[in-house]
C-alpha cells in the first residue's frame, strides 16, 4: 500500500507514509473486505458508505499538514473531520494532530467507528453523531478541518468560521460525480483585500496548483485544486428533513 502511494501517485511525504504503516488499516473495514485492506482501491463500509481509497487518505493528510514551509507533526493542534465512517482517517490524525474531533451523519457508523478507536487505543479521538454542517461549536476554533464527503455546492459556513485565522481546510469541491480536491487557507490579514482586484485571480504555483484568493464569509482565503476524486455525497441536515 505504501509502495502504491509512493511509486504510483508520487507521494512523497515520509512523515504520513510513516503513519500510514503504523495504522492497522484491517481493523477498520468489515471482515468480509479485510484481504482486500490493503489494496488500492476504497472498500464498502456499509449503509452506502465507503472507507476511502489509502491514496486519497494520504493525499488528505499531505494538504492538511503541507500548507507550511517543512512538514512537521501539529500536537498542539485540533482537527475536525467531517465524515468519521469507519474511522481510519480520523486514526491516521490521531498521530499528527494533538486532538482530533469527527463527526458522522450516521449513528451506526459512528458507534462502530468509537469502537474500533477505543479498543485500538486511540484516545485524543472524540467521534459526534451528527450533521458535520455545524461543525463543532464547542471545541471550535481548529487548526484544521477535513470534509471527507463530497461537498456538492459551498462549504458550510460554520466550518470556514471555526477554522482558526491560518488554519487549513480540505474538501473534495464540485457539481456532480467528479469532485475536486480543494484546500482552503484561511489567511492572517484580510485587510490587504480588494474587492474587485484579488478576487478570483489566479497564480500558478507548479503544473499541479492553481491559487486563487477569494473571500467567502468574513475572511479571504488562497484556494488550491489538486485533482478529480469521487465521494459519497456531503449530506446536509435540509436533505434528510421531509
Ligand atoms: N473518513 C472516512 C470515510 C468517510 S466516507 C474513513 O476514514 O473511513 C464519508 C462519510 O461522511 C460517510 O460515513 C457519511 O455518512 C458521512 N457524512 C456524509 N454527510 C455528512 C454530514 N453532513 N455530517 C457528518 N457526516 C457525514
Amino acid at each position: 500500500m505504501i509502495r502504491v502511494i509512493r511509486d504510483k501517485y508520487g507521494l512523497n511525504n515520509n512523515l504520513v507514509l510513516s503513519v500510514l504503516e503504523k495504522i492497522p488499516r484491517e481493523k477498520f473495514v468489515p471482515r468480509e473486505h479485510r484481504a482486500a485492506a490493503y489494496e488500492d482501491k476504497p472498500l464498502d463500509i456499509g449503509f452506502g458508505q465507503t472507507i476511502s481509497q489509502p491514496y486519497t487518505v494520504a493525499l488528505m493528510t499531505h494538504l492538511l499538514l503541507a500548507v507550511r514551509p517543512g512538514v512537521a507533526p501539529r500536537k498542539g493542534e485540533k482537527v475536525l473531520e467531517i465524515g468519521t465512517g469507519s474511522g481510519y482517517q480520523a486514526a491516521i490524525l490521531s498521530k499528527l494532530f494533538g486532538k482530533v474531533y469527527t463527526i458522522e451523519i450516521i449513528p451506526e457508523l459512528a458507534r462502530r467507528a468509537k469502537k474500533t478507536l477505543r479498543e485500538l487505543g486511540f484516545r485524543n479521538v472524540f467521534v459526534k453523531i451528527g450533521s458535520g454542517e455545524w461543525g463543532w461549536e464547542e471545541q471550535a476554533p481548529f487548526d484544521a478541518v477535513v470534509i471527507t464527503a463530497g461537498i456538492e455546492d459551498e462549504i458550510p459556513e460554520r466550518l470556514l468560521e471555526q477554522l482558526k485565522s491560518g488554519g487549513v481546510l480540505v474538501a473534495p469541491v464540485g457539481k456532480g460525480y467528479d469532485k475536486v480536491m480543494t484546500r482552503y487557507v484561511k489567511l492572517k490579514t484580510p485587510a490587504y483585500w480588494h474587492e474587485g482586484k484579488t478576487q478570483g485571480s489566479k497564480v500558478k504555483v507548479s503544473e499541479e496548483e492553481v491559487t486563487k484568493i477569494v473571500r467567502l464569509g468574513g475572511s479571504c482565503y488562497q484556494i488550491q485544486e489538486f485533482g478529480t476524486f469521487h465521494f459519497v455525497p456531503f449530506v446536509k441536515g435540509s436533505d434528510t428533513l421531509d
